[in-house]
């Protein structure tokens, strides 16, 4: 069956740093790009994979580099690329750069472990607040890093407490809650109203495994998401395809889910 694609979760530099960008990703996590870390070079992907939206997601590793991030991935949204927005917990200008991400942007990216930031540090939560009040999605890297962690700043059981407490803040935890993490990820997150992106979660355990996570999540909740260029789109596309869950469920996580958050 052909299903419509919405890649919720990808990332691209501009152009006069995507050599750089390339050469730390390269070495950060000892693997070689699918692609150029370019906008132009994921609209390929996008054209030969069939997918018809995708999600750059953008993090600023440091508060002072938020707003020229942000100009630039405000840049480059279209029709076919979304942007889910830098952001720095640490930024003493948050408010201002979410009311432009409110205007300009469909969404923020964080990553915990790149922001030394814990997710349930409650010094964070006024944030948290504003966020859930604007109605922006928030997408966080969740669980280990693919090159190896000393400390996860955000496993499942404290992404837990950043939903109980803030019950209509739109959280997509990637990496199906947590990267290598999924045993706590079934006690902690399973079965609640956050989203769970799958980006480096198939082949990660056996089918078996992965489709009883996705069958035990809720149906609404799952999006379809890969980290191109880390990897090549074609082969998560086609591990959900031939995975032994229902027709609607395929549908629902490749397209219909991202669309309904995305509002579009
Ligand atoms: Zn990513």
């Amino acid at each position: 069956m052909n299903y419509k694609i919405i890649d919720i979760h990808t990332h691209a530099w501009p152009l006069k740093i995507a050599q750089k960008a390339r050469e730390n990703l390269e070495s950060v996590f000892k693997i070689t790009l699918a692609a150029e870390p370019t906008v132009d070079a994921l609209i390929g992907f996008m054209d030969k994979n069939s997918i018809d939206i995708s999600v750059v997601c953008s993090v600023a590793t440091a508060p002072n580099k938020v707003k020229s991030i942000n100009d630039w991935v405000f840049s480059i949204r279209s029709e076919r690329i979304k942007v889910f927005c830098a952001f720095h917990p640490y930024d003493e200008n948050w408010l201002n750069e979410l009311q432009r991400i409110k205007e300009k942007g469909d969404g923020i990216k964080l990553q915990p472990e790149f922001q030394n930031f814990y997710v349930d540090d409650e010094k964070i939560y006024p944030i948290y607040e504003k966020i859930e009040e604007y109605g922006i999605p928030v997408l966080f890297h969740c669980g280990h890093e693919l090159s190896g962690t000393m400390v996860v700043h955000s496993s499942p059981r404290s992404m837990r407490k950043v939903v109980d407490k803030f019950p209509h803040l739109k959280i997509i935890a990637a990496h199906f809650g947590g990267f290598r993490l999924w045993d706590e990820v079934e006690k902690f997150l399973l079965g609640t109203d956050v989203y769970m992106d799958t980006a480096f979660f198939f082949g990660y355990l056996p089918d078996e495994k992965i489709k009883k996570l996705i069958e035990f999540h809720s149906p609404d909740r799952i999006l379809f998401g890969t980290d191109f260029p880390l990897i090549d789109q074609k082969k998560d596309i086609g591990f959900l395809k031939t995975l032994d869950i229902s027709e609607n469920l395929k549908e629902k996580i490749l397209y219909s889910n991202a669309k309904n958050l995305l509002r579009l």
